[in-house]
Parts: C-alpha cells; structure tokens; sequence
C-alpha cells in the first residue's frame, strides 16, 4: 500500500515556518501584506479568495482583498494593478482567474510587477524559471516539488511523467522536474500511448481536470504520484484524476484529493508573499 503523502501536514509546516518569520519581521516593525483583486462573483473563486484571506491571516500576513464588479472594465481593472504596483506597502499581488469575458487576462497578468507577482504568473518570471534564476515559482508546480522532496527520494535520473501541459501546472511542472535532473516526458490530448508512457513513470504528475483519469493499470509499482486533479463528482465530493484506491495498490507514495495538492498550493502563495517582503526589503535597504 502507498504512503500518504498529506498536503494538510506538508501545507501546516510551511505556513507554520512563514508565520515564524512574519513574526520575526513584525517585531522589526516591517509587515507583510498581499493583495487580492476578485473581479465579479464566480462562487469558486470567491471561495479560493477567501481561503487565501484565511490563509494570511493564520500567517500574520496582512491581506487586502478588493472586489470588483463583473461590469469592471479592463482599463479599470489595469488601474487598480498600477495602483497596487506603486503601492509600497503592498509585497504581493494577484488577480484572481478566471476573469470575465470581456477582459483580457494576459494583459492584466502582464501588468503585475514583475517583484510582485507571487502566483508566478508573469512573463518575466516564468523565463526565469525557465534558466533557473532566482523568481516566483507558480504555486501549484511548486507545492508539488515540495511534496515529491517529502518522500526522501532522489529525482535524478529518474523517469517523470506529467500529463497535462497548462501553463498554470503542466508546463511549469515538467520544468521543475527537469531543473531536478528527472528525465521528463510531457504528455498531453494528443499524446499517444498514454497508458504504456504512465506505466515508466517512477514520478507520476496529473494535472487533466478529469475524474479517475488515471486507473490503477497506468501506475507502475513503487511510484510516486501526484494528483493535481480537482473535480466534483457526481456523488458531490472531490476527486482527484488519479483513481486513489487502484493507484494506492501499486505506487509507494501518492497525494489524497482533497487533503493534497491544492493544500501545498495555497501555502506556496504564503511562502512567495513573504519572500516577496523579504526581496523588496532587501532592495530598500
Ligand atoms: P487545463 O484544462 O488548463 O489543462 C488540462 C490539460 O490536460 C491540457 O494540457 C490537456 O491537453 C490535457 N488533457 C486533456 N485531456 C487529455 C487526455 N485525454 N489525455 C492527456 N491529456 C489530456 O487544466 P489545469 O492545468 O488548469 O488544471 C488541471 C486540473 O488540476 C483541474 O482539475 C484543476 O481543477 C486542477 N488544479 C488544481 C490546483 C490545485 O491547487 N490542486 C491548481 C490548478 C489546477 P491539451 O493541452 O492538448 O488540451
């Protein structure tokens, strides 16, 4: 049977470490605060909004949410990014997706400071991840990363799989996992022989957005999989796009949905709003 690899306890420790710091800076009288802007009520994204507010606060940080209506324009909406931009008391910044349809979210996206930009979403922080400079990493490849070092075991050398190639997840993760010395196979819809390329994967990590996507027979023996996954079932519950129960019967390690990724990903946002204090600190001093 896998170990568990538990989001709860990795995300816990994380948010425990950042709380840690935060504290240690509020007594040099230095806060930390990350901004959120929500534009309209897509009743996900008021609830991922709102859990990153909980969030800061279990970590000191201050959190500003500001909440836009669905009419906002993008001129508007670009505004208020300015705003944030030259606002100095303001370490981290994020707009939440998706955003309506008449506003174009890679404008808005190409708008954040790039020092800012804790979601790791900008262009100027994606290139560099992709030479390995120092950046924001996007929070959901790097909670993953966090997740495949709590097993102990080395990624060098080793054959890693990711289905799914968003920008988000997919495309970031492969990077990482190459940046660990993995030999990384990328697959996506048009990939053929998914199943028989899952079966060499000693690291598995799925991203498709399908439920029980992955079946136990894609799995091989003593892997490591990471469920990205988040799809509410017919049943009403979440699942993952690994089928847990199969995939538990062959891999060494793998992560629970709910109770996994999306834990990590939200405290990896934590971790980046503190940098970001730290980084913009650094350079005023
Ligand atoms: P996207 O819809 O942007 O990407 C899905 C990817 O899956 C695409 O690259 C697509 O391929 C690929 N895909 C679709 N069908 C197949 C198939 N039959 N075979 C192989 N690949 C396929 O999704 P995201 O990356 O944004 O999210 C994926 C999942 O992860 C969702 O369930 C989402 O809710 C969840 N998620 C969870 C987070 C967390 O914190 N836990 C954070 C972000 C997402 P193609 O490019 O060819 O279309």
């Amino acid at each position: 049977m896998a170990k568990l690899i538990s989001g709860k306890e990795l995300a816990a420790r994380v948010k425990q470490e950042v709380a840690q710091e935060v504290q240690a800076l509020r007594q040099k009288q230095i806060t930390v605060r990350l901004a959120v802007i929500i534009v309209g009520e897509n009743p996900a994204s008021m609830t991922y909004v709102a859990g990153k507010a909980r969030d800061c606060e279990a970590c000191g940080i201050e959190s500003d949410v500001i909440r836009l209506p669905e009419q906002t324009t993008e001129a508007e909406l670009l505004e208020r990014v300015r705003a944030c931009n030259e606002d100095p008391s303001v370490n981290g910044l994020l707009v939440q997706l998706p955003l309506p349809k008449h506003i174009c979210e890679k404008n808005v996206i190409d708008a954040i400071a790039p020092e800012k930009d804790v979601d790791g979403f900008t262009p100027v922080n994606v290139g560099k991840m992709v030479i390995g400079e120092s950046c924001f990493l996007p929070c959901t490849p790097a909670g993953c990363l966090e997740m495949l070092r709590s097993t102990g075991l080395s990624m060098a050398g080793k054959n890693a799989v990711v289905v799914g190639r968003s920008n988000i997840v997919g495309k970031p993760m492969a990077l990482l996992l190459c940046a660990q010395n993995a030999t990384v196979t990328l697959c996506h819809s048009r990939t053929q022989d998914l199943a028989e390329i899952c079966r060499r994967a000693d690291i598995l990590v799925v991203a498709v957005g399908r439920e029980r996507f992955i079946t136990g027979d894609m799995v091989k023996p003593g892997a490591v999989v990471i469920d990205v996954g988040i799809n509410r079932g017919a049943d009403g519950k979440l699942h993952g796009d690994v089928d847990f129960e199969a995939a538990s019967e062959k891999a060494a390690f793998i992560t629970p949905v709910p109770g996994g990724v999306g834990l990590m990903t939200r405290a990896m946002l934590m971790r980046n709003t503190l940098e970001a204090a730290k980084r913009q600190r650094g350079q005023a001093e």
